[in-house]
């Protein structure tokens, strides 16, 4: 039974700005039932905090780090087995909402502070200075919030293993030099080979620099960050890693994500009767104010930024409400792209609906109830609502990037009876159009339709592939370091 601390910003249900929060839920479940003894250390945010003392909570130990006192509290992460273990300091975690950002969507000014924090709380841990009965082998760390716990393990030669995973390596933990002096940080890793990131403190750079192992959530999004287009910066670094880094694709969670008994929907539908998702259609048309004419339903969830291709999606929008399509949209983000979409539900109140915000409910039930789902992402590391998708018989039409393109096999490329979906690969709203078109003539083809569909819905997308893969990068380690 190998011992995984899994260290990480984000926790389905109790706290989720992505698919971090899916990924830390799901993968230490899958991990469990392979039978590792993993638990996942968590900030003890007032969601999380609220959560788990629904669930039942104890005291563990008690600290004080640069002067904050914390509290290390237990708890089991809703519906499972899996322990998790929060990092309680009301000073630096105590505030509602989204975990890293205030009410105006700014970066609260303290995050270096609260995330070192963090990290050294798993660095105690991993070193039995935690006063726990219980040391991980393996410190399983995600994303730049828990970057620094490599950093600080490195200091110990009887450390675990380490293994740091890149969800997105858009968001880096950078921060002024004057920060780095106010964490009292060793003066030895302000290098540009160690934290200094182009005369700033990065954190990220500690997990990539530090980790015995790098790994990102799909195979190819593992290629691209070593490109500098997607390595921004840290490509070089990621180069000179690559025999320590690879790709191990994201799953999804099959019991919350299955049409044939999602707790969302009020029809149920499988592989081999498909017929109530043409009812999870009606409903959502009813459910969303669109009209019932038989036309193609787009879907699109997700945040509303630039990198889920937000500017190519408006582009494509107006021709193909022309050509009668009907859009479903649900999301938040950037005022520059919430506003022309609210102006084209507004302009076409029968055939575009936008819900603004965080909807689970409404998300089920548009990933059962379009046709098409869009995901003109400009990267995507792996992308969860493709898989989503193909699950639900939603034919997908994405970029061919990332965890996309490894995941959504076009008919152009594979032929028809390998294919479950449409990939476009030039970064163009015009090549974005053109598979949109190709896809809305295949859904005339009533055959060719099913053959997709039934493609997409016959794919494991579960996590027990990838959590074997994660547990032999960790025996690896293991083996390595003896
Ligand atoms: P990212 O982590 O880049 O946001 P992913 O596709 O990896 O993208 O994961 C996003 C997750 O969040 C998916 O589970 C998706 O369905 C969900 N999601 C995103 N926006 C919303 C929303 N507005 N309402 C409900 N679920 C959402």
């Amino acid at each position: 039974m190998t011992r995984v601390l899994f260290a990480t910003s984000e926790v389905y249900p109790l706290v989720k700005t992505g698919g971090l929060a899916d990924v830390s839920a799901s993968l230490p479940e899958a991990l469990c039932r392979l039978g590792y003894d993993v638990n996942i250390l968590l900030p003890g945010y007032p969601s999380a905090m609220a959560a788990a003392s629904r669930t039942g909570t104890s005291p563990l130990a008690q600290f004080s780090i640069d002067g904050f006192n914390v509290t290390l509290v237990e708890s089991r992460l809703p519906g499972t087995a899996v322990t998790i273990w929060l990092v309680d300091c009301p000073q630096l975690f105590g505030r509602e909402g989204n975990p890293y950002q205030n009410d105006q969507g700014e970066d609260w000014p303290d995050n270096a502070q609260r995330f070192k924090l963090f990290a050294e709380v798993g660095a105690r841990i991993a070193m039995g200075q935690a006063g726990l009965a219980w040391c991980p082998e393996i410190v399983h760390c995600n994303d730049w919030q828990s970057a620094l716990l490599p950093v600080f393990l490195q200091a110990y030669p009887e450390r675990p293993g380490t293994v740091f995973t890149i969800h997105n390596l858009a968001y880096q933990g950078l921060f002024p030099q004057t920060t780095f002096a106010a964490l009292g940080l060793p003066e030895t890793l302000w290098r540009y080979d160690q934290l200094e990131f182009h005369g700033q403190l990065s954190f990220i750079k500690g997990g990539l620099v530090f980790s015995d192992r790098i790994t990102t959530v799909s195979p190819g999004y593992a290629e691209e960050i070593q490109t500098p287009e997607l390595g921004y910066g840290l490509d070089g670094l990621l180069r000179y890693r690559r025999p320590q880094l690879s790709g191990i694709l994201n799953g999804i969670d099959t019991r919350t994500w299955n049409p044939e008994d999602d707790q969302y929907l009020d029809r149920h539908y499988g592989r081999d009767h498909l017929k109530n998702k043409r009812l999870c259609q009606t409903a959502l048309l009813q459910t969303m104010g669109l009209a019932a004419n038989g036309a193609a339903l787009l879907g699109f969830i997700g945040r509303l930024v630039e990198q889920k291709g937000l500017d190519w999606l408006l582009s494509v929008m107006p021709p193909l409400l022309e050509r009668g399509c009907q859009f479903a949209i649900l999301g938040s983000g950037e005022a520059r792209f919430e506003a022309p979409l609210k102006e084209l539900a507004r302009k076409w109140p029968a055939h575009v609906s936008l819900k603004i915000g965080y909807d689970e409910a409404l998300a089920h039930r548009i990933t059962a109830g379009c046709d098409l789902f869009l995901m003109p992402s400009r990267f995507e590391p792996c992308g969860l609502n493709q898989m989503y998708s193909l699950r639900y018989g939603t034919i997908p039409v994405v970029h061919a990037v990332g965890g996309l393109r490894d995941t959504v096999f076009d008919p152009a490329d594979t032929g028809i009876d390998h294919a479950n979906g449409f990939c476009f690969k030039s970064p163009d709203p015009v090549s974005f159009l053109e598979a949109v078109e190709r896809a809305l003539d295949c859904h005339k083809n009533r055959k060719a339709w099913r053959r997709l569909q039934e493609n997409g819905m016959a794919g494991d997308y579960s996590w027990t592939q990838s959590a074997v893969h994660y547990g032999e990068l960790y025996q690896g380690i293991l083996a390595e370091r003896q």
